[in-house]
């Protein structure tokens, strides 16, 4: 298939919540939701894989996150550090392939096709991404790779967390998305499903 795409979605773990437990040794190992308080009728933004164990996600009301988790501790986000860390993550990307579609700030489809023969293959890349994000800020991240924006983003979702997938084509059997044209990186066409 001449016309065959490579493209990886990255995609931070837990992002504002694993960045402040990196930078609060206190709160590691804990249930962690970063977002507004109950009494502002804030949700929660992101929540820590072990807040995540009492049913905690994103868009959850805090006072609901707070009824499942009593011991669950809330910290205001930083909107300012999160955008400073995922510039820097980026720019990480930005090594691999000119081609780099942020989809926000902890997210971005890689289109490696013409990356392979520099860098390798596309599972190469994505274990060295991973590896250097877990090296140069102590967090992790999970690749999914595929033919596609669809397939690769329904890969990462499948990694994670701390993982890496790589769906070949064959191995999708009905994707809505199937179309070696659908969503190409750059058409602003973030969330493909
Ligand atoms: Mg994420």
């Amino acid at each position: 298939m001449a016309n065959q795409r490579t493209i990886l979605h990255v995609d931070m773990d837990a992002f504002f919540a694993a960045v402040e437990q990196r930078d609060n040794p206190t709160l590691r190992g804990k249930p962690v939701a970063v977002g507004g308080s109950a009494e502002s009728r804030g949700v929660v933004a992101a929540a820590s894989y072990e807040a995540r164990r009492y049913g905690i996600r994103s868009a959850m009301p805090t006072a609901e996150a707070q009824q499942r988790c009593p011991q669950l501790i809330l910290v205001a986000p930083d909107h300012t550090k999160y955008r400073r860390v995922s510039g820097q993550i980026m720019a990480l990307l930005a090594e691999y392939t000119p081609l780099v579609e942020q989809v926000s700030v902890d997210e971005a489809f890689l289109d490696v096709t013409g990356s392979l023969r520099l860098h390798g293959s596309a599972t190469h890349i994505g274990q060295q991404i991973r590896q250097r994000i877990s090296q140069d800020f102590q967090l992790t991240a999970s690749v999914g790779i595929g033919s596609n924006k669809f397939v690769a983003k329904l890969a990462s979702e499948q990694a994670k967390p701390d993982g890496l997938l790589e769906i070949k084509l064959g191995e999708v059997a009905q994707s809505p998305c199937s179309a070696a044209s659908c969503c190409p990186v750059g058409s602003g066409r973030g969330d493909c499903g």
